[in-house]
């Protein structure tokens, strides 16, 4: 039986610390399911559609990984998709305190689901959507931080008129 891990977030926009976390994913797992949420609350830069089309394409060649949105509950979704884990990401400690929160309360829900946390390359343990959004705004490179495709996004999204 294939063994499915669901890597929920809102991924405004993907990063090279996902990407990371999705590879290393894939070390444990037979199948990587990214969920990217609508996340309306954090009024995203990218609309879901551009989100969605943006890992699809990022991905597209990296076996075992596939992208969906979902909307619901998340062990909801993660019973439907039959996964037996839910991977979330560990950076610097600012991270524990939420990511522990969240991990009881889905256990609470749903006690057979469990939450696997890995931590990413050194490199991209500081690395978070906002800032490469805040640099990309300003005009500054984002290139080592984000695949071509995200980087080409930003430039598009922030090109002065
Ligand atoms: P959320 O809206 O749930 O915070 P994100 O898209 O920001 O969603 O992040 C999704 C998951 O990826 C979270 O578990 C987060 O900790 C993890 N993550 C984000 N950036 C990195 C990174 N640079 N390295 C490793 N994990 C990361």
């Amino acid at each position: 039986m294939k063994r499915i891990a669901i890597y929920p977030g809102t991924f405004d926009p993907l990063t090279n610390g996902h990407l990371d976390l999705i590879t290393r994913g894939l070390g444990i797992f037979d199948e990587v399911i990214i969920a990217v949420a609508p996340s309306i609350k954090k009024t995203p830069l990218f609309s879901l559609e551009e989100r969605l089309a943006m890992i699809a394409e990022v991905i597209k060649d990296i076996q075992g990984a596939s992208v969906e949105a979902f909307d619901t509950l998340l062990v909801e979704y993660v019973k439907k998709k039959k996964g037996v884990a839910i991977l979330r990401g560990l950076r610097a400690v600012s991270d524990f305190e939420y990511e522990l929160q969240l991990a009881l309360m889905n256990r609470r829900i749903s006690h057979d689901i469990e939450t696997v946390f890995m931590m990413p390359s050194e490199e991209y343990s500081f690395l978070t959507a906002s800032i490469v959004k805040e640099v990309a705004s300003f005009g500054g490179s984002v290139k080592d931080f984000v695949p071509l495709q995200v980087e080409e996004a930003l430039k598009k999204k922030f090109k002065r008129v």
